[in-house]
């Protein structure tokens, strides 16, 4: 048993009913008790979409238990044969019909059904919704193309040259983050190199568009988390090599475009050239090079502007699905100079390659679905932005930390009505616009600093956002210390203001921070104050010191600098 409040992945069925709504011609027939309808909603609220899934649930009762449940699997695998006509039906169980050990897939297979149906084998208390859209896309395709795979050793025709090389994009899903509008630009990026679309699966494909996956010359793995499992199988079956680079990012962008210049064997100079033009300010230059050239992204221009300076070692923290935590690491370090001081993710089966980010920054990564050990963890860096999924967003909240969602899962404002990718040259457009709204802007944060004393400007006070978030950097350790009341009471003896609170030391300390030294603190902005604090507790702490003074946290500073 594991007590848990929030869960960022839901049950493998759900990865099921991802791919399931996002194609054509499939039905999922899933043994699940009364109430499991729930999920229907994800796809008619989040994603607002305009039918339900196509999923029929036999939604057995209490009272059922004691009949024949495996019945209703196969009365409702036959009325949904017969409503829905679809060309391949997906049949499964959730959590609860899984104790109940009816083989629902095995029984529908046994019906002598005219179309193919594909048995799915979830465990559904071992495993995750990433992963069973994985595995569910994993055997819809092998399914329907193993009559297809040529005898072993047989080798791949080479591509004529005379005609344009074809790539399958693998992996947009129902529910994905942004992949509506990710697919366009990839298209997008694919169309300025001369590669054709063979086709995009599972998002809008049908089971026909899936046999037809073998004509093209590779794949393009698009969101790993789902797409990798079934990559590699077509790797091995049809010899299609896997672009594996996921194009989020300027840096990445240009490196998808690299590595499908190497695999298809196709020049692409020409784009990666044009991909290193920006419009350097000029802004009427700007106007002409963003209808005539496509293949530049402002990012690069925006981030080298001066207003962008005050962005240099800003301290972020990631936390995400494995793919797009990866990518925001990128982005954050290489494209926009921030400081990464956290990254983790809650996709275990890719722990070891944000272990490997996490290496190259010097932190270490956070492997956990636990949000409270997401959240202990942001409360130990102490950072300035939060980079993360809805769950982080409500954590930074309460730390009083400015955030940004980058990853699943999301709610309904993750799915916007305006165009809004996360890859390709207009998703580093985006990705620069969302990450740095929720910063305070450059001159509000010098204004701050310089007069603390302002009535309507008042510290952590963001006003481009209309509020005044309470980032005083004490939330963090009061979360630390698990102790907020207690530390405020401590410290009222020692500084008898309304800002006391702000250094108070943890309940239970040693160190103490003198008058003086608490009035140096004050000085230290906002939104890094936390961390000073924190390091400078530590550095006393270390020395056996027990008050701090000025001297004290100055020397702290000198210390860490060094
Ligand atoms: S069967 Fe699984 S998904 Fe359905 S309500 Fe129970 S725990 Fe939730």
């Amino acid at each position: 048993m594991e007590l848990t409040l929030w869960t960022y992945e839901g049950p493998p069925h759900v990865g099921t009913m991802r791919i399931a709504t996002a194609m054509e011609g499939v039905h999922y027939v899933l043994h699940a008790p009364q109430g499991d309808t729930y999920a229907d909603l994800l796809f008619t609220m989040i994603e607002r979409r305009d039918r339900r899934p196509p999923v029929s649930y036999t939604t057995f009762q209490a009272r059922d238990l004691g009949g024949d449940t495996a019945e209703m699997v196969k009365t409702s695998v036959r009325e949904a044969y017969e409503r829905f006509k679809p060309q391949v039906m997906l049949v499964g169980e959730s959590c609860t019909a899984e104790l109940i050990q009816d083989q629902p897939g095995s029984l529908a297979k046994s019906m002598g059904l005219p179309i193919p149906v594909v048995s799915l084998e979830l465990p559904a208390y071992s495993k995750k919704e990433n992963w069973g859209a994985s595995e569910t896309l994993y055997h819809l395709v092998r399914s329907l193309l193993l009559q297809q795979v040529p005898p072993p050793n047989t080798d791949r025709p080479d591509r004529d040259p005379a005609i344009r090389p074809k790539a399958n994009i693998i992996g947009p899903t129902a529910l994905g983050f942004r992949c509506r509008d990710d697919i366009q630009e990839v298209i997008k990026l694919l169309g300025e190199i001369g590669v054709d679309i063979n086709v995009i699966a599972p998002l809008g494909a049908k089971p026909d568009d899936l046999m037809r996956i073998p004509d093209a010359d590779f794949n393009i793995c698009l969101y790993p988390e789902i797409a990798l499992t079934t990559c590699k199988w077509l790797e091995r079956s049809f010899k299609q090599p896997t672009v594996k680079t996921v194009p989020i990012g300027v840096g990445a962008t240009r490196d998808f475009l690299a590595e499908i210049g190497e695999v298809a064997g196709i020049d692409v100079s020409a784009a990666l050239r044009r991909s290193q033009d920006d419009t350097l300010g000029n802004w009427d230059a700007a106007r002409i090079s963003s209808s005539a050239n496509p293949g530049a992204s402002r990012l690069p221009w925006y981030s080298r502007s001066v207003d962008s300076t005050y962005l240099t070692g800003k301290r972020v923290f990631i936390f995400g699905d494995a793919t797009h935590a990866i990518a925001a690491a990128r982005i954050a370090t290489e494209e926009l100079g921030f400081t990464l001081v956290g990254i983790g993710t809650y996709s275990r089966e890719f722990a070891r390659q944000v272990r490997e980010v996490a290496q190259q920054h010097g932190v270490e990564a956070v492997i956990s679905d636990d949000y409270l050990a997401v959240e202990q963890a942001v409360a130990e860096a102490a950072p300035e932005l939060v980079l993360g999924t809805q769950m982080e967003r409500h954590i930074a909240k309460r730390l009083g930390i400015p955030c940004a969602v980058i990853s699943t899962p999301i709610h309904v404002q993750d799915v916007p009505a305006r165009y809004s990718p996360q890859m390709g040259w207009e998703g580093a457009n985006v990705i620069f616009d969302d990450w740095v709204h929720p910063l305070m802007m450059g001159l509000e944060e010098h204004l701050i600093g310089m007069f603390k004393e302002d009535f309507e400007f008042a510290e952590g006070h963001m006003s481009h956002l209309h509020t005044a978030p309470h980032q005083t950097g004490e939330p963090a350790a009061a979360i630390l210390s698990g102790e907020k009341a207690t530390a405020v009471a401590v410290a009222e003896p020692l500084i008898a203001n309304d800002d006391s609170k702000e250094i108070a030391p943890d309940p239970g300390d040693v160190v103490r921070w003198t008058e003086d030294g608490a009035a140096e603190l004050k000085k230290i902005p906002f939104f890094v104050r936390g961390k000073v604090k924190r390091n400078t507790e530590q550095f006393a702490r270390d020395r056996s010191i027990t008050a701090i003074t000025v001297d004290t946290l100055y020397e702290a500073k000198a210390a860490i600098g060094q």
